[in-house]
């Protein structure tokens, strides 16, 4: 069972917008398998965003818990918000690419999303409150946007600061 490691902010490779994909083939489904394993293997991840593993692919999958355990892997390939809902909704938000860090981000309660699927159907589908925030978290990745950057800049200026220290720690802890 192969696993990618995860990107750190601040990393370059998390500010790129990323391209379309031409084709779900078998290549795309392996990459986006271990996508799904390195998700469930990471303990409280919901989402996860091809950029964050280093590819810069408009892919991003969606592995939810329900009752405390993880349900089905949803796959989401070059998806378009077709419409944001005009309310929005305020909720706590982490990310696997953010370690330690977590804050309140404003976003539209429901979306209507186009998208290809695992079997590469063309999908257009309505979406609304837990789901709809983690579709919106993931896809601000594929266009460079981390959860950060929607926090006014003295909130994000200490979120900066926090990971820059902790990967100065990890950092000295790989040379021991
Ligand atoms: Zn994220």
């Amino acid at each position: 069972m192969s696993r990618l490691s995860i990107i750190t902010a601040p990393d370059s490779r998390l500010t790129i917008k990323s391209a379309n994909v031409d084709q779900i083939d078998d290549k795309l489904r392996k990459f986006m398998t271990s996508m799904s394993n390195t998700l469930k293997f990471s303990s409280n991840g919901v989402g996860l965003a091809a950029p964050q593993v280093g590819i810069n692919k408009r892919v991003v999958i969606i592995n939810s818990f329900q009752d405390g355990e993880r349900g089905e892997t949803q796959f989401f390939v070059n998806p378009k918000i077709l419409h944001f809902s005009e309310e929005t909704v305020i909720s706590e938000e982490g990310c696997l690419s953010v370690p330690g860090y977590c804050a309140e981000v404003q976003r539209a309660k429901s979306i209507r999303l186009s998208y290809l699927d695992y079997d590469n159907n063309q999908q257009e589908t309505f979406f609304t409150g837990f789901f709809s925030i983690c579709l919106q978290h993931e896809i601000n990745h594929l266009d460079g946007i981390l959860f950060i950057d929607h926090l006014s800049s003295t909130k994000k200026n200490i979120a900066v600061r926090k990971l820059k220290k902790l990967k100065k720690l990890s950092n000295a802890a790989n040379i021991i």
